[in-house]
């Protein structure tokens, strides 16, 4: 079975093809500056994929879409029908930069690849499956949550999935009976808390905005603090929406968004880059505690996404915090980049293991599977 994985993106478009008898990528590409959007821009990065693709295009079984957000609508990935299209596009106010060209690169695909099935795997879809309401709603008047879906949704969820499946089986233990802290470290950070092999709480939130500190993106912030900004220097909420997405974190401290420069500054004795590393290390390693209370003792606290795959340096930064979780590093192990490896210590209370995410597999994955619920 011959599965097509798009990524359709503002302003480029990623792909990758897979052959899932074997799980093999056949062929991976990036056709970049979509220009404005419309659906005629992702119909040409389409036509562009299918050139690239020359014969690979012919036999496509199906095509898995990313999609960021799936709203409490989609619980889990679905078949893109003329219905769940309508309810996908109902969503658009939760990513009105990403989810239309999401939802184009969907529907050029109809165009494209006539008759082939599409399948939207959603970001949010594996936390808003299982996660409890006293981790996702926010203490304000739920008159917001009613009219508007004000709530916690989490992102970051198929690598979260995929996390989960891979860390159940480097366990031997099933996936509905694993209880895990998955850390995807990167550019955007993200942590979830599973509980028997769900989501019972996640770091972001509404938006990818929550939570830990990330490169461009302040995470948790009293709301104040934001309100008083606004009135003092009179800015708009856009303003302020590109302040804390696109302005803050890692780069707002540093000057730098990429935890490779970051690293070498705090080497070079900078101090408010040694400063932004703690600050890293120290809110991962908070949830990281946090979450393991809420999943009833974790079996393993998981590593992935570029930081958490390849970063020794801020892995040894978070794990020195977990000591009164009897965790210790082994500090030979941890200079592993990009493979499965347990970098605690024997004798850890609980075993901390890097694990390589595989979003774009687990989109495929997920295709397949809805495709084999479908009636026929
Ligand atoms: P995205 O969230 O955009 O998918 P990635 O998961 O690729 O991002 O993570 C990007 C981050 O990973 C950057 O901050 C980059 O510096 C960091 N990174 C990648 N390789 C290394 C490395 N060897 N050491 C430290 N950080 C790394």
């Amino acid at each position: 079975m011959k599965i097509l994985v798009v990524n359709s993106g503002s302003s480029s478009l990623k792909y990758q093809l897979f052959d899932m008898k074997t799980e093999t990528r056949l062929a991976k590409g990036l056709v970049e500056r979509i220009g404005c959007g419309g659906p005629k821009d992702h119909a040409a990065a389409l036509a562009q994929v299918v050139a690239d693709l020359g014969d690979a295009a012919k036999d496509i079984d199906a095509i898995g879409h990313r999609i960021l957000h799936g709203g409490e609508v989609f619980t889990d990935s679905a078949l893109m029908t003329k219905a769940n299209m309508a309810k996908a596009k109902k969503l658009v106010k939760f990513g009105p930069l990403h989810m239309p060209a999401n939802l184009g690169g969907v529907e050029a695909c109809e165009r494209i690849f006539k008759g082939v099935p599409n399948v939207g795997v959603f970001d949010t879809a594996f936390h808003i499956a299982t996660m409890p309401d006293c981790a996702g709603m926010y203490a304000i008047d739920p008159k917001y949550y009613k009219k508007y879906g004000i709530r916690k949704y989490g992102f970051h969820g198929t690598s979260h999935k995929f996390i989960t499946q891979a860390a159940a089986k480097f366990l031997k233990k099933p996936v509905a009976k694993v209880n895990l802290v998955t850390c995807h470290l990167g550019n955007g950070s993200s942590l979830a808390a599973i509980r028997n092999g769900g989501v019972v709480d996640t770091t972001m939130g509404l938006t990818p905005l929550a939570g830990l500190v990330m490169g461009t993106r302040c995470g948790d912030i009293d709301a104040a603090a934001v309100l008083s900004i606004m009135e003092t220097e009179k800015k708009s909420p856009a303003e302020m929406d590109t302040l804390l997405n696109k302005k803050s974190g890692l780069l707002a401290l540093t000057g730098s968004s990429d935890c490779r420069d970051i690293c070498a500054m705090a080497a070079r004795g900078e101090k408010k880059a040694e400063l932004a590393l703690e600050m890293l290390a120290y809110r991962t390693a908070l949830y990281i505690g946090a979450y393991n209370t809420v999943v009833g003792g974790a079996d393993a606290i998981i590593m992935t996404g570029g930081i958490g795959e390849n970063s020794g340096e801020v892995r040894e930064r978070i794990v020195k915090r977990l000591a009164a979780l009897g965790i210790k590093l082994d500090k030979k192990a941890n200079k592993v980049r990009g493979e499965v490896k347990v970098i605690s210590a024997k004798g850890s209370k609980i075993p901390v293991v890097v694990i390589p995410t595989n979003e774009e597999l687990m989109i495929a994955r997920d295709t397949v599977r809805v495709l084999g619920n479908r009636k026929v």
